[in-house]
């Protein structure tokens, strides 16, 4: 009773990697356990939203866009797996699919919160050349409000991207022998 992963043929869990351990008791006394998260989307039959909107528009006609449109209901589900320590009843992310989380999260915010940063201020430029230029129009507006979106939405991604980060080096940290692998 050393060791409790319910792996194997039948037991329907996937294989326990070995040196995993509970982060806070550093028991190697776990439980694997499976949350399936189902997300539907669509399919919802009459929309009211649209009817209203279909109303406004067409008149009664209209009424019947609401029942069109979205006819699949497609349902998403996602696996993600834990373990639940037998001795002191942590329940933690298994840490393979947490650092391959993380190294994504990282990745992705990164990579999109430099792009944020470039954009507003290639936004800023167009701004400041078009206002320079004919003075203000629709188009300097349109440009400071998407400068500005990006420059909102610049430091929340690098934000994010830190934070994963910081949970990535802590993971790794706990688990040096697990390599995301990307
Ligand atoms: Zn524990």
């Amino acid at each position: 009773m050393s060791n409790q992963f319910p792996s194997g043929p039948g037991s329907g869990f996937p294989q326990a990697p070995a040196g995993i351990y509970c982060p806070k008791c550093n028991s190697k006394n776990l439980q694997a356990t499976v949350e399936t998260d189902t997300k539907v989307s669509g399919g919802q039959g009459f929309s009211g939203g649209k009817g209203c909107l279909g109303f406004l528009m067409f008149g009664p006609l209209g009424l019947l866009c609401g029942s069109c449109g979205n006819k699949k209901a497609t349902a998403t589900t996602t696996n993600k797996n834990f373990y639940v320590c037998m001795d002191c009843g942590n329940k933690f992310r298994n840490p393979v699919e947490a650092i391959e989380e993380a190294t994504n999260a990282q990745r992705t915010g990164h990579a999109m919160g430099v792009f944020m940063v470039v954009l507003a201020v290639l936004c800023f430029i167009v701004l400041i050349a078009l206002s320079a230029g004919i003075g203000w129009s629709l188009a300097s507006v349109i440009f400071l409000i998407l400068g500005l979106i990006c420059a909102v939405l610049a430091p929340i991604l690098l934000v994010a991207a830190k934070k994963a980060k910081a949970e990535l080096d802590t993971l790794q940290a706990l688990y040096p022998h697990i390599v995301s692998g990307h």
